[in-house]
Order: C-alpha cells, then sequence, then structure tokens
C-alpha cells in the first residue's frame, strides 16, 4: 500500500511539475515545489520544452514589483490570488497556477502585454508570505494594489490614479475597468 502511495504522490509531483514547466517557470520553483530531484527535474524540463531550463538566479528584490506597470500586473495578480485563497482550501502552489492562469486569460481579454512571469507571480506570493509586501486599497479606485509593507500608509493612491503621462489612457481604462469588476467579484 505503501508503494501504490508513493507512486501516486511521484505522479502528482510530476504533473505539477509539467503544469509549471508549460508556464515558463524556471527550475529554481520546481525545486522549491516538488520533491523531485533535480536530475529529473532536467531530464522532464528539456523533454517538455525541448531546451534546456535558463541558467542563472531568481530575481531577489522587491522593487521591480514597486515599478508602473509591473505593480499594475502584479496587483491584478494578487487581487486574484486573494480571492482564491479565501474561497477554497487548495494549495498554495495550486492557487498560484490557477490564478496565474486566470490573470493570463484576463490581459488577453483586455489586450494587454503579458508583464507578470510565473516565476515573478511565485516570487511574488513568497515576498507576501515574508511579510515584505503586501497591499493597500487606493483611495481613489478603491482597487487593492502591491506595495512594500513598511511603506503601508492611509492615503494611498495608485499607479493607475497617478499615472506617468508616457502610459496610454486607453490602457489605463481597460485595467480600471478590469479592477471595478474584480472588485465587484469579492462582494
Ligand atoms: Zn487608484
Amino acid at each position: 500500500m505503501a508503494k501504490v502511495k508513493s507512486i501516486l504522490s511521484e505522479a502528482a509531483q510530476i504533473q505539477l511539475a509539467t503544469e509549471l514547466i508549460e508556464l515558463d517557470a524556471r527550475l529554481q520553483v520546481l525545486e522549491s515545489e516538488t520533491q523531485l530531484s533535480r536530475e529529473r527535474l532536467l531530464k522532464l524540463y528539456k523533454e517538455i520544452k525541448k531546451k534546456s531550463p535558463p541558467k542563472g538566479m531568481l530575481p531577489f528584490s522587491t522593487d521591480w514589483f514597486m515599478t508602473w506597470q509591473p505593480n499594475t500586473h502584479s496587483s491584478l495578480f494578487v487581487n486574484i490570488y486573494n480571492v482564491l485563497i479565501k474561497s477554497s482550501d487548495i494549495e498554495d502552489i495550486e492557487a498560484v497556477i490557477k490564478a496565474y492562469r486566470l490573470y493570463l486569460e484576463q490581459i488577453s481579454q483586455l489586450g494587454l502585454p503579458e508583464v507578470l512571469s510565473l516565476t515573478r507571480a511565485w516570487r511574488l506570493v513568497k515576498f507576501f508570505d515574508a511579510g515584505m509586501l503586501t497591499t493597500a486599497p487606493c483611495k481613489t479606485c478603491c482597487g487593492n494594489f502591491v506595495v512594500h509593507t513598511y511603506e503601508l500608509v492611509n492615503d494611498y493612491v495608485c499607479g493607475l490614479c497617478n499615472m506617468p503621462s508616457r502610459a496610454g489612457k486607453t490602457r489605463q481604462t481597460a485595467a480600471q475597468k478590469f479592477f471595478n469588476e474584480e472588485a465587484g467579484l469579492e462582494h
């Protein structure tokens, strides 16, 4: 029985790894979220992607999530993720995958470019878990946006309401439409 159980668990791990690889996750994500050996993960990666995984370290800084466009996309992802986590008892990594797929759907519907990678999304959740990042409500549009925990303020205004001039108005309207719909989903 123990053997059957371990085979089943291994099958589940391979399925999880496959799903992550298909979403372009970096090797570090796979190593952290499965118990499969590095060798097996490498083999699986090559089999699916027909190439070796990219080398190099994962981004460790929270600063990327604060710049204008990444912040909008990260906030969008986190809003979806939080709704999923609150409304079901799925594993964190499953919620990351599910939320990431929904994020991809949303931006494709809105005609926005894919700014947040799965690896970044995963990293973002880790930063939230570590208490380094959190969300703050914008006092103008009431959307929730990613902020540094130490930067929490009462009258926060988001990047969409306080836009840099280089960003287009169409994009603003599209993104704001999304946040309004998301907000509706939570009530
Ligand atoms: Zn706002």
